[in-house]
Protein backbone atom coordinates (compact mmCIF):
# COMPACT_ATOMS: atom_id res chain seq x y z
CA UNK A 1 0.00 0.00 0.00
CA UNK A 2 1.26 3.50 -0.86
CA UNK A 3 -1.17 6.22 0.64
CA UNK A 4 -0.81 9.44 -0.91
CA UNK A 5 -0.75 12.42 2.11
CA UNK A 6 -0.87 15.85 0.91
CA UNK A 7 0.58 18.23 3.74
CA UNK A 8 -0.52 21.74 3.73
CA UNK A 9 1.50 23.20 6.83
CA UNK A 10 -0.05 26.51 6.69
CA UNK A 11 1.03 29.78 8.87
CA UNK A 12 2.66 30.20 12.68
CA UNK A 13 3.11 27.12 14.39
CA UNK A 14 1.66 25.01 11.84
CA UNK A 15 4.57 23.83 10.01
CA UNK A 16 6.44 23.08 12.99
CA UNK A 17 3.65 20.54 14.42
CA UNK A 18 2.65 19.33 10.81
CA UNK A 19 6.83 18.71 10.78
CA UNK A 20 6.11 16.77 13.93
CA UNK A 21 3.33 14.80 12.72
CA UNK A 22 5.18 13.64 9.46
CA UNK A 23 7.92 12.26 11.29
CA UNK A 24 5.48 10.18 13.67
CA UNK A 25 3.59 9.13 10.31
CA UNK A 26 7.26 8.23 8.27
CA UNK A 27 8.12 5.96 11.23
CA UNK A 28 4.47 3.91 12.10
CA UNK A 29 4.31 3.55 8.56
CA UNK A 30 7.94 2.52 7.57
CA UNK A 31 6.97 -0.09 10.95
CA UNK A 32 4.32 -1.38 9.43
CA UNK A 33 5.20 -2.00 5.88
CA UNK A 34 3.87 0.38 4.17
CA UNK A 35 5.20 3.57 2.40
CA UNK A 36 3.35 6.70 2.32
CA UNK A 37 4.29 8.85 0.61
CA UNK A 38 3.62 13.17 0.93
CA UNK A 39 3.15 16.37 -1.12
CA UNK A 40 3.42 19.52 0.36
CA UNK A 41 1.26 22.52 -0.36
CA UNK A 42 1.19 25.74 0.26
CA UNK A 43 -2.37 26.95 2.06
CA UNK A 44 -3.78 30.29 3.79
CA UNK A 45 -0.93 33.03 4.65
CA UNK A 46 1.96 31.03 3.14
CA UNK A 47 -0.53 30.54 -0.47
CA UNK A 48 -1.13 33.99 -0.53
CA UNK A 49 2.47 34.79 -0.10
CA UNK A 50 3.23 32.89 -2.85
CA UNK A 51 0.42 32.69 -5.06
CA UNK A 52 -1.41 35.64 -4.28
CA UNK A 53 -4.75 33.65 -3.40
CA UNK A 54 -5.29 31.82 0.13
CA UNK A 55 -6.04 28.35 -1.89
CA UNK A 56 -5.03 28.10 -5.30
CA UNK A 57 -6.64 25.14 -7.85
CA UNK A 58 -3.46 23.23 -8.05
CA UNK A 59 -3.56 22.71 -4.14
CA UNK A 60 -7.21 21.70 -4.39
CA UNK A 61 -6.79 19.54 -7.10
CA UNK A 62 -4.04 17.73 -5.40
CA UNK A 63 -6.41 17.51 -2.05
CA UNK A 64 -9.07 16.26 -4.47
CA UNK A 65 -6.76 13.22 -5.24
CA UNK A 66 -4.83 12.24 -1.74
CA UNK A 67 -5.72 9.63 0.60
CA UNK A 68 -5.62 11.86 3.38
CA UNK A 69 -5.06 15.44 4.07
CA UNK A 70 -2.50 17.09 7.26
CA UNK A 71 -3.14 20.79 7.81
CA UNK A 72 -1.33 22.99 10.21
CA UNK A 73 -2.74 26.33 10.42
CA UNK A 74 -3.93 29.29 8.56
CA UNK A 75 -3.51 32.63 9.41
CA UNK A 76 -2.05 35.83 11.42
CA UNK A 77 -1.74 39.34 12.08
CA UNK A 78 0.21 39.78 8.87
CA UNK A 79 -3.14 39.55 6.70
CA UNK A 80 -5.53 40.64 9.08
CA UNK A 81 -5.99 44.24 6.89
CA UNK A 82 -6.52 42.00 3.82
CA UNK A 83 -10.04 42.03 2.37
CA UNK A 84 -12.45 39.38 3.93
CA UNK A 85 -12.62 37.54 0.70
CA UNK A 86 -8.76 37.22 0.60
CA UNK A 87 -7.65 36.31 4.05
CA UNK A 88 -6.19 33.02 4.71
CA UNK A 89 -9.27 31.55 6.41
CA UNK A 90 -11.15 31.65 3.24
CA UNK A 91 -9.06 29.20 1.87
CA UNK A 92 -9.77 26.63 4.67
CA UNK A 93 -13.28 27.24 3.92
CA UNK A 94 -13.16 26.61 0.50
CA UNK A 95 -11.81 23.36 0.81
CA UNK A 96 -14.23 22.62 3.14
CA UNK A 97 -16.94 23.49 0.88
CA UNK A 98 -15.28 22.03 -2.34
CA UNK A 99 -14.33 18.26 -0.81
CA UNK A 100 -18.03 18.57 0.97
CA UNK A 101 -16.98 17.99 4.24
CA UNK A 102 -20.26 17.79 6.25
CA UNK A 103 -18.42 16.20 9.46
CA UNK A 104 -16.46 17.42 11.77
CA UNK A 105 -15.19 15.10 14.40
CA UNK A 106 -13.38 16.32 17.73
CA UNK A 107 -12.76 13.75 20.00
CA UNK A 108 -12.19 14.75 23.63
CA UNK A 109 -9.66 12.30 25.95
CA UNK A 110 -8.04 13.09 28.87
CA UNK A 111 -5.62 10.90 30.41
CA UNK A 112 -3.06 10.83 33.71
CA UNK A 113 -0.74 13.31 31.94
CA UNK A 114 -3.05 15.86 30.05
CA UNK A 115 -4.85 17.85 32.78
CA UNK A 116 -1.86 19.72 34.10
CA UNK A 117 -2.96 23.40 32.79
CA UNK A 118 -6.24 22.25 33.29
CA UNK A 119 -8.64 24.64 35.88
CA UNK A 120 -10.56 22.04 37.33
CA UNK A 121 -9.84 19.88 40.48
CA UNK A 122 -7.90 16.68 39.89
CA UNK A 123 -9.71 13.99 39.01
CA UNK A 124 -13.03 16.14 37.60
CA UNK A 125 -11.43 15.07 34.19
CA UNK A 126 -9.66 12.48 33.78
CA UNK A 127 -11.45 9.42 32.28
CA UNK A 128 -13.50 12.07 30.21
CA UNK A 129 -13.50 10.11 26.86
CA UNK A 130 -16.11 11.48 24.47
CA UNK A 131 -16.20 12.69 20.80
CA UNK A 132 -18.58 15.79 19.49
CA UNK A 133 -19.83 15.26 15.51
CA UNK A 134 -20.08 18.50 14.76
CA UNK A 135 -22.33 19.54 11.11
CA UNK A 136 -19.85 21.27 9.19
CA UNK A 137 -21.56 22.88 5.92
CA UNK A 138 -24.88 23.87 6.85
CA UNK A 139 -27.37 25.88 9.24
CA UNK A 140 -26.51 28.97 10.51
CA UNK A 141 -23.45 29.68 8.75
CA UNK A 142 -24.53 28.98 5.83
CA UNK A 143 -28.42 29.78 5.52
CA UNK A 144 -29.65 32.32 2.65
CA UNK A 145 -30.53 35.02 2.80
CA UNK A 146 -27.79 36.68 4.56
CA UNK A 147 -27.71 40.81 4.50
CA UNK A 148 -27.68 43.89 6.38
CA UNK A 149 -29.99 46.74 5.29
CA UNK A 150 -30.77 50.33 6.67
CA UNK A 151 -34.50 51.67 6.44
CA UNK A 152 -35.52 54.44 7.69
CA UNK A 153 -32.77 55.12 10.20
CA UNK A 154 -32.79 51.67 11.60
CA UNK A 155 -30.06 49.14 10.43
CA UNK A 156 -30.90 45.23 10.91
CA UNK A 157 -29.11 42.24 10.32
CA UNK A 158 -30.09 39.03 8.99
CA UNK A 159 -28.75 35.65 9.24
CA UNK A 160 -30.55 31.95 8.03
CA UNK A 161 -30.67 28.66 10.43
CA UNK A 162 -31.77 25.95 7.91
CA UNK A 163 -31.35 22.55 7.60
CA UNK A 164 -32.69 19.73 5.14
CA UNK A 165 -33.71 16.37 6.51
CA UNK A 166 -31.14 14.79 4.49
CA UNK A 167 -28.30 16.94 5.97
CA UNK A 168 -29.21 16.08 9.38
CA UNK A 169 -29.46 12.03 8.57
CA UNK A 170 -26.29 11.83 7.08
CA UNK A 171 -24.70 13.46 10.34
CA UNK A 172 -26.64 11.39 12.96
CA UNK A 173 -25.74 7.96 10.69
CA UNK A 174 -21.99 8.52 11.20
CA UNK A 175 -22.66 9.68 14.77
CA UNK A 176 -24.16 6.61 15.60
CA UNK A 177 -21.36 4.63 13.03
CA UNK A 178 -19.03 5.93 15.77
CA UNK A 179 -21.02 5.05 18.33
CA UNK A 180 -20.83 1.43 17.67
CA UNK A 181 -17.28 1.19 18.09
CA UNK A 182 -17.82 2.79 21.13
CA UNK A 183 -19.74 2.74 24.07
CA UNK A 184 -22.79 3.16 21.90
CA UNK A 185 -24.65 6.04 23.32
CA UNK A 186 -25.16 9.38 21.17
CA UNK A 187 -26.45 12.62 22.94
CA UNK A 188 -28.19 14.93 20.04
CA UNK A 189 -27.93 18.04 21.11
CA UNK A 190 -31.05 20.97 19.50
CA UNK A 191 -33.06 24.24 21.15
CA UNK A 192 -35.87 21.81 20.07
CA UNK A 193 -37.96 23.93 22.29
CA UNK A 194 -37.64 27.07 20.39
CA UNK A 195 -35.92 26.18 16.72
CA UNK A 196 -38.07 24.77 13.98
CA UNK A 197 -34.76 23.37 12.18
CA UNK A 198 -34.34 22.17 15.98
CA UNK A 199 -37.61 20.02 16.38
CA UNK A 200 -36.47 18.76 12.27
CA UNK A 201 -33.17 18.07 14.06
CA UNK A 202 -34.68 15.68 16.67
CA UNK A 203 -37.41 14.05 14.47
CA UNK A 204 -34.61 12.80 12.14
CA UNK A 205 -31.99 11.98 15.20
CA UNK A 206 -34.81 9.95 16.64
CA UNK A 207 -36.06 8.16 13.18
CA UNK A 208 -32.22 7.39 12.40
CA UNK A 209 -31.59 5.98 15.45
CA UNK A 210 -33.98 2.95 14.76
CA UNK A 211 -31.27 2.04 12.15
CA UNK A 212 -29.04 1.31 14.88
CA UNK A 213 -30.64 -1.41 16.56
CA UNK A 214 -28.75 -1.52 20.61
CA UNK A 215 -27.66 2.19 20.24
CA UNK A 216 -28.96 4.64 23.01
CA UNK A 217 -30.27 8.09 21.69
CA UNK A 218 -30.61 10.76 24.33
CA UNK A 219 -31.84 14.25 23.30
CA UNK A 220 -30.38 16.98 25.26
CA UNK A 221 -30.88 21.07 24.59
CA UNK A 222 -27.75 23.03 24.00
CA UNK A 223 -28.00 24.83 26.93
CA UNK A 224 -28.14 22.39 28.77
CA UNK A 225 -25.36 20.35 27.05
CA UNK A 226 -23.22 23.35 27.77
CA UNK A 227 -23.45 22.98 31.68
CA UNK A 228 -23.01 19.01 31.72
CA UNK A 229 -20.22 19.53 29.56
CA UNK A 230 -18.21 21.23 32.24
CA UNK A 231 -20.35 19.64 35.39
CA UNK A 232 -20.29 16.01 34.45
CA UNK A 233 -18.44 15.83 31.07
CA UNK A 234 -17.37 11.95 32.16
CA UNK A 235 -21.76 11.13 30.70
CA UNK A 236 -20.55 11.77 27.08
CA UNK A 237 -20.20 9.37 24.86
CA UNK A 238 -20.66 10.45 20.79
CA UNK A 239 -22.35 14.12 20.67
CA UNK A 240 -23.86 14.85 17.70
CA UNK A 241 -24.82 18.62 16.76
CA UNK A 242 -25.49 21.48 14.22
CA UNK A 243 -22.92 23.62 12.94
CA UNK A 244 -22.97 26.65 15.41
CA UNK A 245 -23.69 24.23 18.64
CA UNK A 246 -20.88 22.42 17.64
CA UNK A 247 -19.06 25.20 16.98
CA UNK A 248 -19.03 26.64 20.33
CA UNK A 249 -19.29 23.26 22.83
CA UNK A 250 -16.25 21.99 21.33
CA UNK A 251 -14.20 24.89 22.68
CA UNK A 252 -15.63 24.44 25.54
CA UNK A 253 -14.63 21.28 25.38
CA UNK A 254 -10.64 21.92 24.82
CA UNK A 255 -10.27 23.31 28.01
CA UNK A 256 -11.29 19.86 29.54
CA UNK A 257 -7.99 18.47 28.23
CA UNK A 258 -5.86 21.57 29.43
CA UNK A 259 -4.62 23.17 26.28
CA UNK A 260 -5.73 23.87 23.39
CA UNK A 261 -2.81 22.81 21.63
CA UNK A 262 -3.73 19.08 22.73
CA UNK A 263 -7.05 18.16 20.35
CA UNK A 264 -7.16 16.96 17.39
CA UNK A 265 -9.90 17.26 14.79
CA UNK A 266 -10.96 15.11 11.31
CA UNK A 267 -13.15 16.67 8.58
CA UNK A 268 -15.21 14.20 6.81
CA UNK A 269 -17.49 14.02 3.68
CA UNK A 270 -18.59 11.14 1.34
CA UNK A 271 -16.13 9.35 -0.37
CA UNK A 272 -13.65 11.85 -0.65
CA UNK A 273 -10.43 12.23 0.79
CA UNK A 274 -10.83 13.63 4.91
CA UNK A 275 -8.66 16.78 6.17
CA UNK A 276 -7.69 16.28 9.59
CA UNK A 277 -6.43 19.39 11.21
CA UNK A 278 -5.30 20.30 14.75
CA UNK A 279 -8.00 22.48 16.76
CA UNK A 280 -5.72 24.96 17.66
CA UNK A 281 -4.95 28.44 15.19
CA UNK A 282 -1.62 29.51 14.04
CA UNK A 283 -0.73 31.00 17.88
CA UNK A 284 1.67 33.78 16.15
CA UNK A 285 2.49 34.70 20.17
CA UNK A 286 4.66 31.69 19.90
CA UNK A 287 5.60 30.78 16.37
CA UNK A 288 9.17 30.58 15.28
CA UNK A 289 10.29 29.43 18.40
CA UNK A 290 10.21 25.90 18.24
CA UNK A 291 7.60 25.28 21.92
CA UNK A 292 4.42 24.40 19.92
CA UNK A 293 2.53 21.33 21.30
CA UNK A 294 2.76 18.82 19.07
CA UNK A 295 0.08 16.52 20.21
CA UNK A 296 -2.82 17.96 18.38
CA UNK A 297 -1.09 17.59 15.11
CA UNK A 298 0.01 14.30 15.77
CA UNK A 299 -3.36 12.83 16.91
CA UNK A 300 -5.03 14.41 14.01
CA UNK A 301 -2.73 12.29 11.75
CA UNK A 302 -3.82 9.33 14.27
CA UNK A 303 -7.75 10.05 12.92
CA UNK A 304 -6.29 10.40 9.66
CA UNK A 305 -4.67 6.58 10.00
CA UNK A 306 -7.73 5.47 10.88
CA UNK A 307 -10.65 7.34 9.50
CA UNK A 308 -8.87 8.06 5.40
CA UNK A 309 -5.33 4.97 5.49
CA UNK A 310 -7.36 1.84 7.08
CA UNK A 311 -4.83 1.58 9.40
CA UNK A 312 -6.62 1.51 12.59
CA UNK A 313 -3.97 -0.42 15.12
CA UNK A 314 -1.40 2.13 13.40
CA UNK A 315 -3.90 4.66 14.75
CA UNK A 316 -4.20 3.09 18.06
CA UNK A 317 -0.32 2.45 18.60
CA UNK A 318 0.34 6.49 18.22
CA UNK A 319 -2.92 7.71 20.32
CA UNK A 320 -1.16 5.39 23.50
CA UNK A 321 2.18 6.31 22.44
CA UNK A 322 1.16 10.19 23.16
CA UNK A 323 -0.68 8.88 26.36
CA UNK A 324 2.09 6.88 27.26
CA UNK A 325 4.84 9.84 26.91
CA UNK A 326 2.19 12.39 28.86
CA UNK A 327 1.64 9.96 31.56
CA UNK A 328 5.61 9.74 31.91
CA UNK A 329 6.02 13.67 32.53
CA UNK A 330 6.32 14.98 28.98
CA UNK A 331 5.58 18.25 28.30
CA UNK A 332 5.47 21.17 26.62
CA UNK A 333 4.97 24.82 28.11
CA UNK A 334 1.89 25.27 27.44
CA UNK A 335 1.18 22.24 29.88
CA UNK A 336 3.54 23.36 32.28
CA UNK A 337 6.39 21.71 30.93
CA UNK A 338 9.83 22.61 29.63
CA UNK A 339 10.07 20.53 26.71
CA UNK A 340 10.70 21.86 22.64
CA UNK A 341 8.25 20.65 20.44
CA UNK A 342 10.90 18.56 18.78
CA UNK A 343 11.96 17.06 22.22
CA UNK A 344 7.94 16.17 22.52
CA UNK A 345 8.11 14.67 19.26
CA UNK A 346 10.68 12.33 20.78
CA UNK A 347 9.41 11.55 23.45
CA UNK A 348 6.63 10.10 21.54
CA UNK A 349 8.25 8.58 19.23
CA UNK A 350 10.42 6.84 22.12
CA UNK A 351 6.94 5.99 23.73
CA UNK A 352 5.42 4.43 20.33
CA UNK A 353 9.03 2.36 19.65
CA UNK A 354 8.56 0.47 22.90
CA UNK A 355 4.78 -0.15 22.18
CA UNK A 356 4.79 -4.27 21.07
CA UNK A 357 4.00 -4.69 17.88
CA UNK A 358 6.13 -1.73 16.63
P1 LIG B 1 -4.72 30.07 18.53
O1 LIG B 1 -5.34 28.73 18.65
O2 LIG B 1 -3.76 30.26 17.46
O3 LIG B 1 -4.02 30.44 19.94
C1 LIG B 1 -4.74 30.55 21.17
C2 LIG B 1 -3.76 30.35 22.33
O4 LIG B 1 -3.40 28.95 22.38
C3 LIG B 1 -2.45 31.12 22.15
O5 LIG B 1 -2.01 31.57 23.41
C4 LIG B 1 -1.48 30.08 21.62
O6 LIG B 1 -0.13 30.31 21.95
C5 LIG B 1 -2.00 28.79 22.26
N1 LIG B 1 -1.74 27.65 21.39
C6 LIG B 1 -2.37 27.35 20.23
N2 LIG B 1 -1.85 26.24 19.69
C7 LIG B 1 -0.87 25.84 20.52
C8 LIG B 1 0.05 24.76 20.50
N3 LIG B 1 0.07 23.86 19.51
N4 LIG B 1 0.94 24.67 21.52
C9 LIG B 1 0.96 25.55 22.54
N5 LIG B 1 0.11 26.60 22.61
C10 LIG B 1 -0.79 26.73 21.60
O7 LIG B 1 -5.94 31.11 18.41
P2 LIG B 1 -5.89 32.69 18.13
O8 LIG B 1 -4.72 33.30 18.83
O9 LIG B 1 -7.26 33.16 18.43
O10 LIG B 1 -5.69 32.80 16.56
C11 LIG B 1 -4.42 33.03 15.93
C12 LIG B 1 -4.61 32.92 14.42
O11 LIG B 1 -5.00 31.60 14.08
C13 LIG B 1 -5.70 33.86 13.87
O12 LIG B 1 -5.25 34.38 12.65
C14 LIG B 1 -6.89 32.94 13.66
O13 LIG B 1 -7.74 33.39 12.63
C15 LIG B 1 -6.19 31.64 13.28
N6 LIG B 1 -6.96 30.41 13.53
C16 LIG B 1 -6.85 29.44 12.61
C17 LIG B 1 -7.49 28.23 12.82
C18 LIG B 1 -7.31 27.14 11.78
O14 LIG B 1 -6.41 27.23 10.97
N7 LIG B 1 -8.10 26.08 11.82
C19 LIG B 1 -8.25 28.02 13.97
C20 LIG B 1 -8.32 29.03 14.91
C21 LIG B 1 -7.66 30.24 14.69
Amino acid sequence: MKPRIVLLPGDGVGPEVIGAARLVLEHIGESAGHRLTFDEYPVGGASIESHGVPLTDLTLEACRGADGILLGAVGGPRWESLSPRLRPEQGLLKLRKELELYANLRPVRVTGGAVAGSPFKAGHCDGVDFIVVRELTGGLYFGLPRFREAVNGITRAVDTMEYTDTEIARVVRLAFTLAAGRKGKVTSVDKANVLETSRLWREVATRTAGEFPGAILEHMLVDSAAMRLVTNPKQFDVIVTENMFGDILTDEAGVLVGSLGMLPSASLGEGGPGLYEPVHGSAPDIAGRGVANPVGAILSAAMMLRHSLGMPEEAGIVERGVERALAAGNATADLGGRLSTAAMTDAILESILTLKGV
